[in-house]
């Protein structure tokens, strides 16, 4: 299958030929020409699949004819995120380039007069997250009532940060016949009913996900005993004596991000750091430095980072195990992208050992240890911070262990149940909610990728 058979004009097609693909992929393949008709669709597929392009490429054919008016968006795109939303706007200037489209990116943390303006100018394509889109609503800065094609991308991770009610009430701004785009990578049954609600006789596309069993994605935990210091103590060394061309490094909380960049700098490391706190602006330069190699790690949070598509990442490390099962599966896919080879690092103090056990159960996996003594060595400094080799072990201590529960009971851990749940929260404070790490209210709902099934000595 060529993108030449799939009805796409020769504007187009030049763009995608200059992006440097040869051929479209599955869900480019089955949705662009369903796209192109009119139709309404569910894509069930995550990111790494293609799937932004199987939308913004049909959508530039369909908008390029037609004219848009002030504060009047012809379409529009929701976002869960800011990066996400920026990413997407990124693909709508590379595969638009030979059309004259204007857009709006419209997310928390940029000037709001600026995204204003570009709206009274009148924009083809808006691409929002809902928290923004529904302040200017609200302010009377945008009519919907133009707007004939809708995109709600990564509906799961919508649900899982509190946004499908703001969904559901911007579906009904918009005209009723108009063409409605949902992806997500898992139909939860809310996301199934906001389907049932506000797509109509939709043609559902389902892909493969892109970690299949040939990509290699080696994981490890990494006992590590003196708490953050310990950790740091830790990750120097790895990042030292494995070979990392770059890493992205996750925490659980931005103070922690902050801290850790800071120390991984003053050890003359070339880090940075992205986390909700920061200005967009911000967050975009780090990614840039990133994505150039003028700096080889970044230390990141969660919702920062989520769904990120960078190229090449070699590493990644938790240095915290996630609170929430269901992102250990999303940092560690942030590595062995398109059918490379990655490593996964997880550093654990007896406050994570709660979490690994979570992530285990939901994978069905149990993740190897790095031997203890081989890590502890490596680390050298105080001795009696170190662990015993053998609580090190996998197994039934890791499983049943008196020993560690009792310690992990005994610290103080944090607690997702001091993040109040989303839908508990005030609507002003849906742009923070965007940022918030601790936000997610949901377990990980869908299928478990396949290269978790995959199990990797390391050596
Ligand atoms: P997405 O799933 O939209 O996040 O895309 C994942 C990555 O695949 C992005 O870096 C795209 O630039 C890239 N990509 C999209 N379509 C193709 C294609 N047909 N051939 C090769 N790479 C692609």
């Amino acid at each position: 299958m060529n993108f030449a058979d799939l009805g796409l004009s020769d504007e187009l097609l030049a763009a995608v030929t200059d992006a440097g693909y040869s051929e479209p992929t599955p869900i480019q393949a089955s949705a662009i020409p369903s796209v192109l008709m009119m139709r309404d669709m569910i894509g069930i597929a995550q990111t790494g699949t293609g799937k932004t392009a199987s939308f913004v490429l049909p959508m530039i054919d369909i908008l390029a004819h037609g004219r848009s008016r002030a504060r009047m968006p012809r379409s529009l795109i929701l976002e869960p995120t800011r990066e996400l939303a920026a990413q997407v706007a990124e693909n709508f200037e590379k595969y638009g380039k030979n059309h004259k489209l204007s857009m709006a990116l419209l997310i928390g943390g940029v000037s709001m007069g600026d995204q204003i303006k570009a709206l009274e100018k009148g924009v083809d394509v808006l691409i929002a997250t809902p928290g923004r889109l529904m302040d200017l609503f609200g302010r009377g800065n945008i009519l919907l009532t133009g707007c004939s094609l809708l995109v709600i991308d990564e509906a799961d991770r919508m649900l899982d940060m509190g946004f499908i009610p703001d969904i559901e009430e911007i579906c009904t701004k918009l005209p009723a016949n108009r063409q409605t785009l949902l992806f997500s990578a898992t139909m939860p049954p809310p996301i199934k009913k906001l389907a049932d609600k506000f797509l109509s006789n939709p043609k559902t596309i389902e892909v493969a996900r892109p970690a299949s069993t040939n990509i290699n994605i080696t994981q490890a935990l990494v006992p590590v005993s003196g708490g953050a210091y310990g950790k740091r103590e830790v990750l120097r060394q790895l990042l030292r004596t494995v070979e990392v061309r770059n890493a992205i490094i996750f925490c659980n909380r931005k103070t922690t991000v902050r801290e850790l960049n800071k120390s991984l700098k003053s050890h003359g490391f070339r880090s940075g750091e992205i986390h909700g706190d920061m200005e967009q602006p911000q967050r975009l330069a780090e990614l840039d430095l990133f994505k150039s190699g003028e700096i080889n790690i970044l230390v990141a949070s969660d919702v920062a980072a989520r769904g990120l598509d960078i190229k090449g990442v070699s590493h990644v490390f938790n240095f915290d195990a996630p609170w929430h099962p269901d992102d250990y599966v999303h940092r560690i896919g942030r590595t062995g992208r398109a059918g490379a080879t990655g490593t996964a690092y997880t550093l654990v103090t007896t406050e994570d050992e709660e979490n690994i056990t979570n992530i285990e159960k939901l994978t069905g996996q149990t993740i190897n240890r790095l031997d203890l003594n081989a890590s502890a060595g490596a680390a050298g400094g105080d001795k009696e911070e170190k662990a015993t080799p053998d609580r090190a072990q996998a197994g039934d201590r890791r499983r049943g262990g008196r020993g560690r529960k009792e310690e992990a009971r005994e610290q103080p851990r944090p607690s997702r149940e001091a993040a109040p749940r989303a839908s508990e929260r005030p609507r002003r404070d849906r742009d923070r909610r965007e940022d918030d790490e601790a936000d997610y209210n949901g377990g990980w709902n869908g299928p478990v990728p396949e290269f978790l099934h995959a199990t990797i000595a390391i050596s």
